[in-house]
């Protein structure tokens, strides 16, 4: 028997319970891993709450991301002892995933650990983390360095947020830091944020375009954020959009888009291809202080997930909670 969160849908409506199943249960696939980590990220507590439209079948484990040690292998490149970590590909949303002390999945999906971290390190990061890299390695590719201004992350307490506030100070940006929590200012400058905007200072419609701010942007949030800084962005700046925290809406208009030359360039993890994954792991390993991300991390039981997962969603989580198999 295996313990693992399972959702189920029912006459008597939306539940989830932590529950012991038969490893019979599993789904067929052709890698099994002892999961030892698994995180708890935006979508898990949308989908443990069904406060959004996350789980695609049921019953379902949830947990869009995992790191374990393979057990089992039919995959040419995994054998028994190998530690890999997975994040996205559908798992905690169509396929089981992650909040369980067992998985099985398919070996395409799997990503070898980077020697520099253990699997609770790779979680600590998860998906959050990991899409916080592919952010940054975005602002990369569409030009944006150091020298050329600063860069604002929206929702800088939680996740997505804390991971990139941490590795864009790192790699020398000049960080603004936008939270609705002004009490977590001085843990967002130990994260190296150089300069606190107050989340509501954004939540309202403005001008078209506004004084020029920002070469580069990291948004969790969406809805009218994601729109002011859009406008508040320098000439040719890039906007790298991943979340919708505050909302599915894009409440916009074209002008900093044909009158400053700015980009907006979308981030999804979920299905993002293999070559990538491996290089934001390998720059993860490179690039993050793991001090800050210990600083950032709270761990937790698979016993305490469902209540954690009403938290999140209430924005009482600061940064990443990595949940202990
Ligand atoms: P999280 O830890 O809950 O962080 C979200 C942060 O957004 C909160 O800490 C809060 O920051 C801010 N926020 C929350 N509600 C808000 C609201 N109503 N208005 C404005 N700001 C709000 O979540 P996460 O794991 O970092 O994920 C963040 C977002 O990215 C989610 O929408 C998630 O689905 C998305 N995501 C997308 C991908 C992808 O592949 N595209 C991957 C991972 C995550 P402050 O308190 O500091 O303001």
């Amino acid at each position: 028997m295996f313990r693992a969160i399972l959702i189920e849908k029912n006459a008597d409506g939306y539940h989830a319970a932590l529950r012991s199943l038969e490893p019979a249960r599993l789904p067929d696939c052709d890698v099994r891993v002892r999961v030892e980590y698994s995180s708890l990220n935006y979508k898990d507590a949308l989908a443990i709450t069904g406060r959004g439209p996350v789980v695609r079948s049921f019953p379902m484990v949830p947990g869009i991301d995992l790191a374990g040690v393979v057990t089992e292998s039919g995959h040419p490149d995994y054998r028994a002892g190998d530690r890999v970590v997975l994040n996205g590909w559908g798992v905690g949303e169509s396929h089981w995933g992650g909040l369980a002390q067992m998985a099985a999945v398919r070996g395409d999906w799997l990503v070898p650990l980077p020697a520099a971290f253990t699997t609770r390190q790779a979680m600590a990061i998860g998906t959050a983390g990991y899409t916080a890299m592919l952010c940054v390695m975005a602002l990369e590719r569409h030009g944006i360095s150091p020298a050329s201004g600063d860069v604002v992350v929206t929702g800088a307490s939680g996740g997505v947020g804390g991971v990139a506030v941490s590795l864009l100070s790192r790699l020398g940006y000049r960080v603004v830091a936008v939270t609705g929590r002004p009490e977590e200012e001085s843990y967002l400058r130990s994260l190296g944020a150089a300069e606190i905007v107050d989340r509501d200072s954004l939540s309202h419609p403005g001008r078209p375009l506004e004084r020029a701010r920002w070469a580069g942007a990291v948004d969790v949030v969406g809805g009218q954020i994601l729109a002011s800084v859009c406008a508040a962005m320098q000439y040719r700046g890039v906007v790298t959009a991943c979340g919708l925290a505050g909302g599915m809406a894009f409440p916009a208009t074209v002008a900093p888009f044909i009158l400053r030359g700015v980009t907006l360039v979308g981030v999804d993890s979920v299905m993002c291809p293999r070559a990538e994954r491996v290089e934001a792991w390998r720059r993860l390993a490179q690039d993050l202080n793991p001090t800050e991300l210990e600083t950032m991390t709270q761990e937790i039981a698979l016993s305490d997930v469902i209540p954690a997962a009403r938290d999140l969603l209430e924005g009482r989580i600061r940064g990443r909670i990595v949940v202990a198999l």
